[in-house]
C-alpha cells in the first residue's frame, strides 16, 4: 500500500475498500470541502477511468477547486436511492483529453495526417 494511503486505512482487520469496489457497486463518491462546504458528487465508475482503481475509496482524490487546498476534503461513499435518479446532480466525466503522444520516427519523416493533430 502506498504510504500516503495509510491514514485512510482505519480498520486494520478489514480489507481496504477500493474505488473499484465502489464502481462495481455503482456507488457515488461524495467529495466535501470542510472549509467552503462545497460538495460534489462523482460516479465511482467515472473516477476509476482517471484515478488508480485500487486507491482507498475514502481518500479524497482532488483538492477543493474553490479553495485550492486539499486539507479539508473528505470523501464518503453513497449508494444512490431511487429518489436520487433525475434529481441528484453528478459531476460526470465528459471526456478525457490526451496531452502528449510520442512515437519514434526517422529524422526528416513527415508525420501522417492523423498524427500531430493534438499539437497546438
Ligand atoms: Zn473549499
Amino acid at each position: 500500500m502506498p504510504e500516503q494511503y495509510r491514514k485512510f486505512h482505519r480498520h486494520p482487520a478489514k480489507p481496504i475498500r477500493t474505488l473499484q469496489d465502489a464502481a462495481d457497486d455503482a456507488q457515488i463518491i461524495v467529495l466535501r470541502c470542510g472549509l467552503c462546504r462545497r460538495l460534489i458528487n462523482y460516479l465511482a465508475t467515472d473516477l476509476v477511468q482517471v484515478l488508480n482503481p485500487s486507491r482507498p475509496v475514502d481518500a479524497p482524490p482532488f483538492a477543493c477547486s474553490r479553495c485550492g487546498t486539499g486539507d479539508y476534503m473528505s470523501a464518503r461513499v453513497k449508494t444512490p436511492s431511487m429518489a436520487d435518479y433525475g434529481h441528484l446532480t453528478i459531476r460526470r466525466l465528459l471526456g478525457i483529453r490526451s496531452v502528449s503522444k510520442w512515437g519514434n520516427r526517422q529524422l526528416g519523416d513527415e508525420l501522417k495526417s492523423d498524427e500531430g493533430s493534438n499539437r497546438r
